[in-house]
């Protein structure tokens, strides 16, 4: 019996499908869950979500959200998740350019390394994932 999933954001649903195997970023790294996956709750932390129906893999980015795993049931309620076929890669081409030249600046007095380091994986993140759909 497959997992029966729901990824929604505060503006939509994002998938709401039969998946045969999921792997998901926690905090801490990546998580794979399978049909008789025990019961968990967890924080979700950044990357790339992969879900895999049949024999096909489907990607999406993923930023910050929960995740309850309960009877083969698995509900993400995402910050942002966005699915590799709605990822503009010239867009985060240019936040990741952008971010990295703000990187090699850090010793200006007003560039934000964190916020520029945050840019910089978002950015990773998008176009690691939008390979797969290229
Ligand atoms: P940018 O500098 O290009 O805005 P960002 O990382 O600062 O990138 P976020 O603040 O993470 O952008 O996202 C703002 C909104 O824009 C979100 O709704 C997000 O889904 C969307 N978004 C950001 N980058 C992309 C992208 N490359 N393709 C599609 N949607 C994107």
């Amino acid at each position: 019996m497959p997992l029966d999933v729901e990824i929604v954001t505060p503006d939509r649903i994002i998938l709401q499908a039969q998946v045969d195997e999921l792997n998901v970023p926690s905090d801490w790294g990546y998580i794979g869950i399978l049909p008789g996956h025990t019961p968990l709750l967890t924080i979700l932390g950044q990357g790339e979500l992969m879900y895999r129906q049949n024999t096909a893999q489907h990607y999406m980015s993923l930023f910050w959200g929960y995740m309850e795993v309960n009877d083969d049931k698995v509900i993400i309620l995402a910050e942002v998740a966005e699915p590799d076929a709605e990822i503009d890669r010239a867009r985060a081409e240019s936040a990741r350019d952008r971010a990295e030249d703000r990187l090699r600046r850090i010793h200006e007095s007003d560039i934000d390394f964190e916020r520029a380091r945050g840019a910089l994986m978002r950015a990773m993140i998008r176009l690691q994932a939008s390979s797969h759909a290229m």
